[in-house]
């Protein structure tokens, strides 16, 4: 592998607001697993900007932080290959943050597509915390501050990074050089699954995922309730395999060859919506069930799991004090410091 300075450098998070879900995995963390093997890889866990719109239950994103730790570890990710860190933990992206507010208009963020449903979704109107409009801008410090050139993110985050390349590229022109590197988005070929509701994305906050931590009788009650076909009614009734949940999720989960068969078997009829949701239990069943596992053998240690948690922090607090630095000299802000 290339020495740490050389690797190129991935940044990804989660909002602590709940354990991981099925669209974390086929989004993102399946990315990531592949990726620290010869990046730098940085996992952040954004309780910060949890906090935008739970201030009303600091406790419970408080809490979220090791359940989201215990599911990186869950899934495989490594802390001898991957960093994992407290973004509240890290000072610099706050000061970052207030920084960047100055380099993009109100107007800018209101215009923000993935925001703008976020909006719709939780139901603010005039009661919007500012925290919660201006997150895209924190986002922006997280990515900068690591200088990330790589971010393995769903759909709904390619308009977060389109916003930090914009801050970065003006702070770079403000500056007269590539102080900043701008980052890429890496989208994998699930990009946005589906909740068990079929409607929106599966989500921590809409109440429609199946947690990676789920029991064996909760996956099964979360595939019972998903959405086939509604037009198809008898068993020897032709069926709609576009919007089918249980297809889109096999799609994303099974992979089979056989897969297109059984495609041509629901839309001729004479395929059942029992059949197609045995086979998707059995494939999450296996799929979670080693997670689960190595989830509860990780909640044994909870000191491990601290010390995971704060080592990465303090690996990651000086990196982003190493960038603010950069930052604030190049805008010419006043420093006491020995520079
Ligand atoms: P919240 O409802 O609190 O916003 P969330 O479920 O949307 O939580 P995030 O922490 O906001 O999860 O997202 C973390 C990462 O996982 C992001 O890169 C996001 O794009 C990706 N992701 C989240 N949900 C999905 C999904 N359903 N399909 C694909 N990727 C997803
Ligand atoms: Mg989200």
């Amino acid at each position: 592998m290339p020495k740490a300075a050389t690797r190129p450098v991935v940044l990804t998070g989660d909002r602590t607001t709940g354990s991981l879900h099925l669209g974390h995995y086929v989004g993102s963390l399946k990315s990531r697993l592949v990726l620290q093997e010869d990046h730098r890889q940085f996992l952040l866990l954004a309780d910060a900007q949890a906090l935008t719109d739970n201030g009303d239950d600091p406790a419970r994103i408080r809490r979220n932080v090791i359940e989201v730790a215990l599911d990186y570890l869950a899934v495989g990710i490594d802390p001898e290959k991957s960093v994992i860190c407290v973004q509240s933990c890290l000072p610099a992206l706050a000061e970052l943050t207030m920084l960047y507010m100055n380099f993009v208009t109100v107007s800018r963020l209101e215009r923000n597509p993935t925001v703008k449903q976020e909006i719709v979704q939780r139901g603010f109107q005039r009661d919007i915390p500012a925290g919660f409009l201006c997150y895209p801008v924190s986002q922006a410090a997280d990515i900068t501050a690591f200088k990330a050139g790589l971010v393995p993110v769903g759909e709904d985050q390619l308009p977060m990074i389109e916003q930090s390349n914009e801050i970065a590229r003006r702070i770079n022109r403000h500056v007269g050089r590539e102080l900043l590197p701008e980052a890429g988005a890496l989208v994998s070929c699930v990009g946005r699954l589906p909740g068990i509701d079929g409607r929106s994305k599966m989500s921590k906050s809409a109440g429609n995922a199946i947690p990676l931590s789920a029991t064996p009788a909760e996956i099964s009650a979360a595939v019972q309730a998903m959405f086939t076909d509604p037009g198809h009614l008898r068993v020897s009734d032709p069926g709609r395999v576009e919007g089918n949940v249980v297809f889109t999720y096999l799609d994303a989960f099974d992979g089979s060859p056989d897969l297109a068969d059984l495609k041509a078997h629901y839309r001729r009829g004479g395929l059942g919506d029992t059949v197609l949701k045995k086979r998707l239990d059995a494939c999450l069943q296996a799929l979670l069930a080693p997670i689960r596992e190595r989830r509860a053998a990780f909640a044994k240690q909870p000191d491990f799991v601290m010390d995971v948690v704060r080592a990465g922090t303090a690996r990651a607090a000086v990196l982003t004090q190493q960038t603010l630095d950069e930052v604030r000299a190049a805008l010419g802000l006043f420093s006491f410091g020995g520079g």
